[in-house]
């Protein structure tokens, strides 16, 4: 079994996701005591959102490389960024680690793009739904993105970061979740991509009227075929 470098804390709510997961993969492909090799570098994510406010994604990305360049001193195969919105500075933590970055966006394409999707949906972070960084690499990979409109977006960022980021879930902020995505059906979406790590705390796959795909758990299940074979 190879090791995983996990960057994570970005929430620790969905990091904890994350680490559950991998076990869990483990143990039903190995069974007995067999659990994940993992290495986690888990962040203040205060400094990461002042960062984010600040616009400072240099800043960030020098934080989180040399975590990256840690992870991989220390035995890592290959490394994750446990969040969407800090694969805006993709690029600049690969540059620091000469092991592999499964990055969240080809998992996700992957995945829509077996099932037969086109034309997906996308929830995250205001930075993840209005900047180019993962629509791009989904659009090079092939895909449709539809995202919320303004006042929508907008409800999705603040459930994200006042809510699920701080583990308070709540009915009424998944029946908004609900409403916007009955506006991305509308918009023609096939699937939802749930791309943020934490919106699957709110979320179930019967919640909602379209497939939805969470892009954290299908980075676990990528950091799994990659770490097993
Ligand atoms: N975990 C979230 C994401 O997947 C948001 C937290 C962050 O800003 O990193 O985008």
């Amino acid at each position: 079994m190879k090791t995983l470098g996990i960057l994570g804390g970005m929430s620790w709510e969905s990091t904890t996701v994350y680490y559950r997961l991998f076990n869990q993969g483990v143990r039903a492909r190995l069974g007995g005591q067999h659990s994940a090799k993992l290495l986690l570098a888990s962040v203040d994510f205060a400094d990461i959102v002042a960062y984010q406010q600040a616009g400072d994604w240099q800043a960030a990305g020098d934080h989180l490389a040399q975590l990256a360049a840690g992870l991989e001193h220390a035995g890592a195969d290959a490394i994750l960024i446990a969040t969407n919105t800090m694969h805006k500075v993709a690029d600049q933590i690969a540059r620091a680690v000469s092991v592999p970055l499964l990055h969240i966006g080809d998992v996700v394409a992957d995945a829509l793009l077996a099932a037969g999707v086109r034309r997906a949906g996308l929830l995250g972070t205001r930075y993840t739904m209005e900047q180019p960084f993962l629509i791009e690499h989904l659009r090079q990979r092939g895909l449709e993105v539809v995202t919320p409109d303004a006042p929508a977006r907008d409800q999705v960022h603040q459930i994200i970061f006042d809510e699920l980021c701080q583990g308070v879930v709540r009915d009424v902020s998944r029946e908004t979740y609900q409403q916007v995505i009955t506006q991305l059906a509308g918009a023609g979406a096939e699937a939802v991509i749930l791309g943020c790590t934490e919106i699957g705390l709110l979320l179930g796959p019967d919640d909602a009227c379209l497939p939805l795909y969470d892009t954290a758990a299908l980075h676990v299940q990528a950091g799994l075929a990659f770490a097993l074979g």
